[in-house]
């Protein structure tokens, strides 16, 4: 299905959606290594249907789509969508519908979703990167409602930002998420071979090797020492806030260059408390003081679960993609 390389974001008002207007319910199909998840979700953001299935990580075509028909038919079987959203890894050919390339499940190969499910449920199908889909959540369900510009940024084991600009979400031919940013000068060498990335410093695996180093537990969590951070133990508030510094560094760049004013924090950043968060915003204000825009840079953490963001991105692309129409 043809579609524009930047995904228009009509204003909601525009066109009168709301509960029970003009789009009922939305679907929404996650697909992950080795499971897929259906969900019908209603226009404020709620999931009021969920269905999963399950396919061995090596199975053949067949059985992959088999998982997938499944799951969409209990979810979908008897309630139609007006649309269905598709978020998938690896690499989305979002025009023609297609997961070009998703090294987690190779069958998918090449495998044109968005025809199957439109012909299977007879109704428009779209499919989107994942990074990408958790912006449009954010703007149609989350904390970038009313928003033309902001960044939604994944923290924790996966690192990375997507942007909304002037209502577009920037998806640049060959454009990445971020995390391979170099923001250190001979810094770590990184999995891309490169050193220094953003990636180096400031995911869960740098988080849990320098909590090794403060002498914190195997199996320490972020959580664990916020907590002790705020039972007033020093190397604890300390290791939180080089973390957060290390996010910022990121974050920093990301505002120099698009000003997007509001940081939507999804992932482990929840757990930092509020230390993590204001530490990064207190970053980002200092460095945008030149600036004479009316309101100082924000960050928020999502308030979306983590198991929801790709699904209520799914149903934000068929509400972004409807109005287009
Ligand atoms: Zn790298």
């Amino acid at each position: 299905m043809a579609r524009p390389t930047h995904l228009k974001v009509v204003e909601p008002g525009r066109t009168g959606v709301g509960p029970g207007a003009r789009y009922p319910l939305l679907g929404a199909v996650e697909i992950l290594p080795g499971s897929v998840e259906a969900a019908l979700i209603d226009s404020s953001g709620r999931v009021v249907a969920r269905e999963s299935g399950s396919y061995p990580a090596d199975a053949a075509l067949s059985d992959v789509t088999a998982a997938i028909f499944a799951a969409a038919s209990r979810c979908f079987g008897q309630t139609k969508p007006t649309g269905i959203g598709v978020a998938a890894g690896g690499l989305i050919d979002a025009h023609a519908g297609i997961i070009s390339e998703i090294n987690d499940v190779p069958a998918l190969h090449g495998f044109p979703i968005a025809e199957f499910l439109s012909s299977k449920f007879a109704v428009d199908t779209f499919v989107e990167h994942r990074a990408r889909l958790q912006v449009l959540g954010d703007r149609w369900f989350g904390w970038g409602r009313g928003e033309s510009s902001f960044a939604s940024v994944s923290t924790g084991e996966t690192l990375g930002v997507g942007i909304l600009y002037q209502g577009n979400v920037l998806a640049p031919n060959g454009g990445r998420s971020g995390a391979h940013m170099t923001v250190a000068v001979n810094g770590e060498t990184c999995t891309c071979g490169e050193r220094g990335c953003w990636k180096t410093l400031a995911t869960a695996q740098w988080f849990r090797r320098r909590a090794a180093e403060f002498g914190f537990g195997r199996g320490v969590t972020l959580a664990d020492v916020a907590s002790a951070a705020e039972s007033s133990d020093a190397a604890a508030a300390g290791l939180i806030r080089q973390y957060a510094e290390n996010v910022a560094l990121g974050l920093v760049n990301i505002q120099q260059l698009c000003a997007p004013g509001l940081f939507i924090l999804h992932g482990e950043a929840k757990d930092g408390g509020g230390v993590f968060r204001t530490t990064i915003e207190d970053r980002l204000r200092a460095v945008d003081s030149w600036t004479s825009s009316p309101q100082p840079p924000r960050v928020q953490i999502a308030h979306i679960a983590d198991d929801d963001v790709a699904l209520l991105g799914g149903a934000a692309l068929v509400l972004s993609e409807g109005l287009q129409q």
